[in-house]
């Protein structure tokens, strides 16, 4: 299994141009660069991974990222060869996962 950093688009003008602005000790906070809405990434535990995979290295740190639902690492992460809708793994924990998002706020 193929892990990829995650991918967002703006939840309200669909541009994948989306910045993570903040650091995991503080909040998941992104900015979409082209109508500035913020908002921010959630996961939901849907399973587990039994399957074994390599972690990806260290993406940089504006790439879009969430908080494992379960140990709260932000080492959360797609799955490459998914179909949609897309499911995510914990790189910690290896919990499945599914992304959503949540304080959404138009600028
Ligand atoms: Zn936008
Ligand atoms: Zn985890």
């Amino acid at each position: 299994m193929n892990l990829v950093p995650i991918s967002v688009a703006c939840p309200q003008c669909g541009s994948a141009d989306v910045i993570y602005s903040c650091k995991p000790e503080c909040c998941f906070n992104h900015v979409c660069n082209n109508c500035f809405t913020t908002f921010e990434l959630e996961t939901t535990r849907v399973g587990e991974v039994t399957e074994n995979f390599e972690i990806p290295p260290e993406s940089d740190p504006s790439a879009p990222t969430a908080p494992c639902a379960r140990c709260g690492e932000a080492r959360v992460f797609a799955m490459g060869n998914a179909v949609p809708p897309p499911q995510y793994v914990c790189a910690a924990c290896k919990a499945l996962l599914t992304l959503g998002y949540t304080e959404i706020a138009p600028a």
